[in-house]
């Protein structure tokens, strides 16, 4: 089969490596959407901790059954699914307490082991999810939306009346979507970029321009700040947005040595509550019901849909500017 490989770190192929045999409790998955995230530059890059070269990136998709390891009851051979990626010990304390995304151990398809960025894919069994008759693009939005539900337990309350996220990108609008399907109807998002604002807009959401008037409005007025880019310099005005008793949610990766100043006596005196989500935890089924509840316009969040040669040529630039979610498809 054709694959795209990372060799080592900053070495991107597109191939043809040996066809995926399914072992004990495993399933071959032909892979027909399989989403660029911004993980997988990281795992390029081995500045995410876990990178195992040579290994297939890809983290995000959605495909069809084709073939079953020996004795393996439950899946059926045809069956359209999704890929939890996460792959977790089991043991360790946080495994213990139902916290897979905080595993000491954690693996991933797409990091640790081969994922989804070629024709077919090895993953257990237990890793899959079906998704009945949901087109594969948008069943390949549910381990990020499964990022987005992680990091909206952290801070979700039925008191929250307005949000204001910083970053108009897929994570963003994501994070806006299923907001609005829990009836938060007051969402602005902040960023540079004009378009992804209009973009914002075109989903009922309102846009303003960082640095701007109408931004500086929302100081000390906002019941939950996201912060979805990942920028420090963004990090660091959270806590100035968020209202008396509101909350903070840093959801964008920023750079592991990047360090913010936030006064304690403020977060004292306001009553904030800061919180951060890393990656997603078993919520697969809920955001596939979340992708639904909102409704087939989610599809707009998909901007490119790329031949695996091309997804190659992305993984080994960067994504144009502009581009929201970046795909992998076959019919
Ligand atoms: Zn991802
Ligand atoms: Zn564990």
């Amino acid at each position: 089969m054709r694959a795209i490989n990372y060799l080592a770190r900053g070495e991107v192929t597109f191939d043809q490596v040996a066809d995926p045999i399914a072992g004990d409790g495993d399933v071959v998955v032909e892979v027909k959407a399989s989403g660029i995230c911004h993980t997988d530059f990281e795992v390029l890059n081995a500045n995410y901790g876990t990178s195992a070269f040579p290994v297939v990136p890809g983290h995000e998709y959605a495909g069809v059954v084709v073939d079953l390891g020996p004795g393996l009851s439950g899946v059926t051979v045809g069956q359209r699914v999704v890929v939890d990626p996460n792959i977790e010990c089991g043991a360790c304390r946080a495994c213990r307490r139902g916290w897979a995304h905080l595993c000491e151990r954690l693996g991933a398809y797409g990091v640790t082991e081969n994922g989804g960025f070629a024709e077919f894919s090895v993953v257990k069994a237990s890793a899959l999810q079906p998704i009945e008759d949901m087109d594969f693009s948008i069943a390949a939005l549910a381990e990020p939306m499964g990022c987005v539900l992680n990091g909206i337990e952290a801070v979700y309350d039925t008191t929250i009346e307005n949000t204001l996220i910083f970053g108009a990108g897929p994570m963003g609008l994501l994070i806006a979507i299923a907001l609005r399907t829990r009836g938060v109807t007051e969402m602005t998002f902040a960023d540079i970029d004009d378009a992804r604002l209009d973009l914002a807009e075109s989903f009922g959401f309102h846009g303003v321009a960082s640095e701007s008037a109408e931004l500086d409005k929302l100081r000390h007025g906002v019941d939950l700040v996201v912060d979805a880019t990942g920028a420090p310099s963004v990090a660091a005005k959270l806590v100035d947005y968020i209202a008396n008793g509101g909350k903070g949610l840093f959801f964008g990766v920023c750079p592991a040595d990047a360090r913010i100043e936030i006064s304690p006596f403020e977060v004292f005196r306001r009553q904030l509550t800061l919180a951060g989500s890393h990656s997603l935890n078993h919520n697969i089924p809920a955001a596939l019901e979340t992708i639904k509840a909102y409704g087939p316009d989610i599809a707009r969040i998909v901007s490119h849909q790329l031949s695996l040669q091309d997804v190659a040529a992305v993984l080994s630039s960067k994504p144009e500017p502009g581009s929201l979610k970046i795909q992998a498809v076959t019919d």
